[in-house]
């Protein structure tokens, strides 16, 4: 139990890799905040199955491409869990097209939630973690922001931006004992993937031949936020079955 007495916040944490996340930081004795788009009632299950695990767990609406929205919710978990130790930005959509036919909405939107929200959160934690001079931020990449990917120049436009948010946060929090870094999965099984046929061709090309589970990316989350990994800061780990080689 090596997060005991810490508070984990995740965005975009009622389902897919978000829940994963919770549950898996919860299974090692973090207290857990739940923050989405979708209104608490919809967290029911979810909410269930962490406090199932022994540790407190509420959920909170919140849009994160609103920052007025994003300060709300932290000042929220803040007042009800006391302070927050762990910022998981895990929120995240796509609205895959090619370029020449990309409305300027499917860019926006895309930026908006997944570059733009992870912003705003780090912005409303920020001085937290600098006052108690500890913390942990987990940004949720994408090997599509390190490698690109046809039909996803949004998608891979906030994954890059997320990277270079993340190694710039992390030379900016190095010395106040927060650790920054990001995740990039590849193709993990959640309701994003569910409409990927198996015979797409990047899919195919996963050396390990097989989509991850949104466990395997929960792990290596877990291990981010444990103690184990404080000398590890602006790093961005694959978990992608060797995709993204
Ligand atoms: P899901 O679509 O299963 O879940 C996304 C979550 O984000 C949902 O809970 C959703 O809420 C929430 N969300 C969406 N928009 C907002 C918003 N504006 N404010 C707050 N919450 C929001 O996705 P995954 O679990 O698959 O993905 C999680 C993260 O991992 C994303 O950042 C994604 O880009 C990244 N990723 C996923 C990969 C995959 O293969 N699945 C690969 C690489 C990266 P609601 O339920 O209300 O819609």
């Amino acid at each position: 139990m090596s997060l005991e007495g810490k508070t984990a916040l995740i965005t975009g944490g009622y389902r897919g890799i978000g829940k994963a996340a919770a549950l898996r930081l919860a299974q090692d004795g973090a207290d857990i905040a739940l923050i989405d788009v979708a209104e608490p009632e919809k967290a029911a299950e979810t909410l269930a199955e962490i406090r199932a695990l022994g540790v407190k767990a509420e959920a909170y609406q919140c849009n994160v491409t609103d920052s007025e929205q994003c300060k709300a919710a932290v000042k929220a978990v803040t007042a009800e869990f006391g302070k927050i130790d762990i910022l998981v930005n895990n929120a995240g959509i796509t609205r895959d097209g090619l370029v020449l036919s990309m409305k300027d909405e499917a860019f926006e939107s895309v930026l908006d939630v997944n570059l733009k929200g992870a912003f705003f959160m780090i912005r409303a934690c920020y001085s937290g973690f600098v006052r108690r001079r500890s913390g942990r931020i987990i940004n949720m990449a994408s090997v599509s922001g390190m490698m690109g990917n046809a039909g996803q120049a949004n998608y891979s436009a906030s994954k890059a931006g997320l990277i270079g948010l993340t190694k710039s946060v992390a030379r900016e929090l190095a010395s106040r004992g927060v650790t920054v870094n990001a995740v990039a999965p590849g193709f993990i099984e959640t309701d994003m993937t569910k409409n990927i046929s198996e015979d797409n061709a990047l899919r195919q090309s996963i050396p390990m031949g097989r989509m991850g589970k949104p466990e395997d990316v929960a792990n290596v989350i877990g291990f981010l936020a444990s103690d184990s990994a404080a000398y590890i800061t602006g790093e961005v780990i694959r978990v992608d079955g060797g995709l993204a080689i």
